[in-house]
């Protein structure tokens, strides 16, 4: 449908290797057949699903396929640019550095090379404003987690404001969130901003709980906050009460099986209670869509109208973490487009 298309969107919450296209995983295979990977083997198609284990599967396949320089820059400026064709007109991207023995790569030439990536792209005139923020995988520890904070604060100051934040994410069945207090208390000090992955899964009410109260700038699904799906109104209250934008994350969270189907998911609690709800895509190569699809399927499932449509849209640029001078310039953006969309 055109009008989802033509919206002018905000994307808040993207993993950059969960968003690798087909026709980008096509490039990739090809550079190293030797791996016998097959595009079933990185992406859910529609009708499939999969556990949340299987998804982190999905992951560590990727991560074999995307390990030097040449395939990150690669990555980065085709999701930029897919991103930007789907009507996305800002866009903070997140990953997780890492460090590639084989070809060499470190952390530091990881994050550069991504900067360089949103860089070139802004150079080609691609018509979208693009923002890093750094991933913490909890999987690794509060060791590494500590040392992504610097990693992270050494870019905010050196990257011309591209780096604004921090993300926590990976396999929330590793449920260390406590132990990684002390880096997530000093990257807000330092002042970049926290979009936490909190409550995936229904074992996490109690390190959602200690999170909270740092607060993050924004939540990462949410799933089992509320306490419909076990988790608590003392949650909820903290939530409200801080008023903490919640990025949700449609096609993602039904087909990791976190939630039974489109028509349970928790974006109908939150938005009845209008608290700040942003659509996003999570991984939209692993999940097979794209912005457009979420708004769509959200307008259809929950009853959306245009009007209702374009301010969740212009909402998320209010809940993004762009300094207020691209907020405003963003908004005047949305205020000129809006009389050909609407
Ligand atoms: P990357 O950070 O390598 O660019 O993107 C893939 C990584 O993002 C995964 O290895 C994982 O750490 C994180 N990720 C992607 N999707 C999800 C998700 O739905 N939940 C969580 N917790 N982490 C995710």
């Amino acid at each position: 449908d055109t009008f989802y298309r033509h919206l002018p969107k905000a994307e808040l919450h993207a993993h950059l290797n969960g968003s690798v296209s087909f026709a980008t995983m096509k490039k990739l295979i090809a550079r190293k057949p030797h791996l016998n990977i097959e595009h079933s083997m990185t992406a859910i198609s529609s009708g499939q699903r999969r556990t949340l284990e299987e998804c982190f599967q999905m992951f560590k396949v990727i991560h074999q396929l995307v390990d030097s320089e040449e395939d990150i820059l690669m990555v980065t400026k085709d999701v930029v640019r897919e991103f930007a064709t789907d009507g996305v007109k800002y866009l903070e991207l997140r990953s997780t550095p890492r460090e590639e023995a084989k070809s060499g790569l470190s952390k530091t030439r990881y994050v550069e090379t991504i900067i360089e990536a949103i860089r070139q792209s802004k150079q080609d005139e691609v018509d979208i404003d693009v923002r890093f923020l750094v991933s913490v995988d909890r999987r690794n520890g509060p060791r590494v987690a500590m040392e992504t904070v610097k990693l992270a604060e050494d870019f905010m100051l050196s990257s011309d404001g591209l780096v604004l934040g921090l993300d926590l994410s990976g396999d929330p069945a590793v449920c260390n969130g406590k132990d990684m207090l002390p880096a997530l208390q000093r990257a807000r000090n330092s002042g970049l901003k926290l979009a936490l992955h909190l409550s995936e899964v229904p074992s996490q009410k109690e390190e959602s709980e200690i999170l909270l109260n740092l607060p993050p700038d924004r939540i990462g699904h949410g799933t089992f906050l509320h306490p419909e799906v076990g988790g608590s109104d003392s949650l909820v209250d903290k939530v409200c009460k801080q008023k903490i934008p919640i990025e949700l994350c449609l096609t993602s969270n039904v087909k990791d099986q976190t939630v039974p189907s489109y028509d349970k998911h928790h974006f109908q609690y939150w938005y009845d209670r209008g608290h700040p709800c942003v659509l996003c895509t999570d991984d939209k190569g692993v999940f097979c869509t794209d912005l457009s699809q979420e708004y769509q399927l959200a307008a259809s499932i929950f009853a959306l109208g245009p009007e209702a449509v374009w301010d969740l849209s212009h909402q998320a640029v209010q809940c993004s973490f762009a300094p207020e001078p691209l907020k405003q310039q963003l908004k005047r953006r949305w205020a000129e487009l809006r009389p050909q969309v609407l």
